[in-house]
């Protein structure tokens, strides 16, 4: 297992903007720069405004425009304490704390920068699961007062596989889907599972088409027997309900992909929690921009 990137290490790679800035460019223009507007490689710094002006269109671009930070006012050392923050907590962090954490004087803001961090967490479906798998479903949230006991009402129904050899539990994907159909989960495990993976289901009928696309084993509990048939695929459920209740107090089912995108992500890197700050930050750098209209509107 490699070790965590420690806060003293990060402090030592970005002690100051300037650190944060040339790590930034490096990441942003592996190949070196490129104008978004032309293709051009050559740009003059303008130091003043921190802007790169392109030698041929003369378009200025700032080093954050085009990706998740875009218009963000923070200097870059905040941005990459926010990430760094999100990345290495074990359980998440909440909009007040980043706030407090990072001197952020607007709730607002903090709210809005730990979405973004959040929205750069969501897979990029380019890596299906590859090993024998469990399936099941579940539903989350909508537990408000006067709504106890009221089945599933509220509640948003989300898809869950995990990768396992029985024994121990690899990677896994959840999403959220309008309504447990077959068309839903077909379409959720045909993006998260690789052709012909064996997939272990409780034999729920949507799942009845799987055998098409994958070898499902649909495993009928017997009730003589207490013995749980998905037992991984409910441990993960269980550990992403536990993360839900102890870290966020209010839940808002428009966001909870974020949410779900947010634990998956941790748990898919937590053997390779060395390099993850690095990776969120690509992926922070890849992330297309959004505004708080956007989210609240
Ligand atoms: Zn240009």
């Amino acid at each position: 297992m490699e070790p965590v990137l420690s806060l003293y290490d990060f402090l030592t790679r970005f002690p100051s903007e300037e650190e944060c800035f040339q790590y930034f460019v490096k990441k942003r223009w592996p190949d070196g720069f490129r104008c978004p507007r032309c293709g051009n490689h050559a740009a003059y710094f303008i130091e003043k405004h921190r802007r790169f002006q392109c030698t041929a269109c003369r378009r200025q671009t700032s080093l954050t425009a085009g990706t998740v930070f875009h218009r963000m006012r923070q200097p870059l050392l905040t941005l990459f304490w926010a990430v760094y923050f999100i990345a290495t907590s074990k359980k998440g962090i909440s909009a007040m704390e980043l706030k407090r954490k990072l001197g952020i004087k607007s709730y607002q803001t903090a709210w809005l920068l730990l979405h973004k961090i959040r929205s750069a967490m969501a897979s990029s479906q380019m890596f299906p699961l590859t090993g024998d798998a469990e399936a099941d479903e579940t539903f989350i949230g909508g537990r408000r007062p006067g709504k106890r006991g009221r089945g599933a009402e509220g509640k948003t129904p989300v898809a869950a596989v995990v990768e396992t050899d029985g024994k121990t539990m690899g990677r896994a994907y959840l999403e959220t889907i309008d309504a447990a159909t077959t068309e839903n989960l077909t379409s959720f495990l045909s993006r998260n599972l690789s052709p012909g993976v064996k997939v272990t289901t409780d034999g729920f009928l949507a799942y009845g088409f799987l055998s098409e696309n994958f070898h499902h084993v649909p495993r009928v509990r017997s009730n003589s027997s207490d013995d749980d048939t998905l037992p991984k695929v409910h441990i993960l459920i269980a550990n992403l309900k536990m993360w839900l209740r102890g870290t966020y107090n209010c839940l808002p089912s428009k966001h909870l992909q974020h949410y779900l995108d947010e634990f998956i992500f941790r748990f898919n890197r937590r053997w390779k929690l060395e390099s993850i700050f690095d990776k969120l930050l690509v992926r922070c750098i890849v992330t297309p921009s959004f505004t708080y209209a956007d989210l609240t509107g």
